[in-house]
């Protein structure tokens, strides 16, 4: 198993790709606490576990992720209650794709508080506690549009490209504290995120997909464990395309 005994923290981890990759960490001997944004998906989550893996060691909390003080007091509980942390998957994200001239400002600041702001403050609280164990590994969660941008939503893929400036910065500064940071870039996969997308965009961007297929939640989540374990300890800055070549 590539992750036997480590403790990994997964942030929207209870459904979509975090979800998938709870499981897959599981599966490779992780122990997880799986955050979320509401007790009650919390709650959800863990009980879909429990019917498909009983003896699973699995905690759920939901810190606000805009919150500094909240995450830094999450994680302090999650080393209490399982002992140490190795792994923080930052995977909680949100997208939108209002063109420019109806973006409301609210709705740009909603995004980059979650998908930059939350990612800095849980990446801050966790460095501090692995480099003081001597190491440990951030994953970050970027995007295909990190690379294309998109062509309305101008939030979203700023905040990608924001994902992968962090990623780097932090592998540079934390390479000395043996923290390995690395970020997976995603293409489009069946989640909850793309279901809410029209029918027809779908189409036309599965159709530029040279694998042929959406990605799976688990394509992403085998990327993490990859990326988690110690195959990838000389693996630190990086930015892992994991969207079968699209091009959008
Ligand atoms: P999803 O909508 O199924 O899941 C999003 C997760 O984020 C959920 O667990 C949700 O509870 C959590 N979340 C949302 N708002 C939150 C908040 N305010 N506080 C805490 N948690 C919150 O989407 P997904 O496709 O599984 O997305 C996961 C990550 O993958 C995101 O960062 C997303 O940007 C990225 N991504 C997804 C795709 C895709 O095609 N699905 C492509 C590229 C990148």
């Amino acid at each position: 198993m590539l992750l036997n005994n480590k403790v990994a923290i997964i942030t929207g981890g209870t459904r979509g790709i975090g979800f998938s990759t709870v499981v897959r960490f599981l599966d490779e001997g992780a122990r997880i606490a799986l955050f979320g944004s509401r007790q009650e998906s919390v709650d959800k989550a863990l009980k879909n576990l429990e019917k498909i893996r009983p003896m699973a060691d699995v905690m759920g909390l939901c810190p606000d992720l805009n919150d500094p003080l909240a995450i830094s007091e999450a994680i302090d509980t999650v080393c209490l209650e399982l002992g140490k942390l190795d792994i923080l998957v930052n995977n909680a994200g949100i997208s939108a794709s209002e063109s420019l001239f109806d973006y409301d400002a609210k709705d740009f600041k909603k995004i980059t508080d979650l998908n930059i702001n939350a990612v800095f403050y849980g990446s801050q609280a966790a460095a501090k506690v692995m480099a003081k164990k001597g190491g440990g590994v951030i994953l970050n969660t970027s995007s295909v549009v990190s690379l294309y941008a998109q062509p309305s939503g101008c939030g979203y893929p700023t905040s990608k490209f924001a994902i992968n400036g962090l990623t780097k910065s932090l592998a540079r500064e934390l390479g000395k504290d043996g923290i390995r940071v690395n970020a997976v870039a995603p293409g489009v996969i069946g989640t909850d995120m793309v279901a809410a997308l029209p029918e027809e965009v779908v189409q036309g961007l599965c159709a530029s997909i040279p694998l042929g297929r959406m990605g799976k939640p688990e394509d992403i989540a085998n990327a993490f464990v990859f990326l988690a374990s110690d195959m990838a300890s000389y693996i630190t800055g990086a930015v892992l395309s994991v969207d079968g070549a699209i091009v959008i």
